[in-house]
């Protein structure tokens, strides 16, 4: 359908663990999500370092270190209640269509 968007799993604030690529293994809070992309941003995960020019601030411009966007493919859920690496998966509330996000394993609401 146009127009229509797939309900991205993975929220701001959601603690997530890094299931492959460099930075496996770590994890962290989203900081940031780009659901169009399929990325988010991953707190002190996926590190870059990028010369940047001279600013204001920064006069002699320097080496900054930044979170880069990763795919959401390579995130995983930590279930905030029962703390195991889980997938999400969506339930619906009663007729109001509303779907909230239940773990996997423990079967709680995430949000
Ligand atoms: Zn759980």
């Amino acid at each position: 359908m146009v127009g229509m968007q797939v309900k991205p799993k993975l929220h701001k604030n959601d603690v997530v663990t890094v299931i492959s690529g460099k930075d496996r293994g770590k994890s962290g809070k989203i900081l940031k999500i780009y659901p169009k992309k399929g990325k988010a941003i991953v707190e002190k995960v996926n590190f870059v370092k990028r010369h940047s020019r001279p600013t204001q601030k920064m006069p002699k411009g320097g080496i900054l270190e930044k979170e880069a966007p990763l795919p959401l493919a390579k995130l995983k859920l930590i279930c905030n209640k029962c703390n195991a690496v889980t997938r999400v998966i969506f339930k619906q509330m009663g007729d109001d269509e509303q779907f909230v996000r239940v773990c996997h394993k423990c079967k709680e609401m995430l949000d």
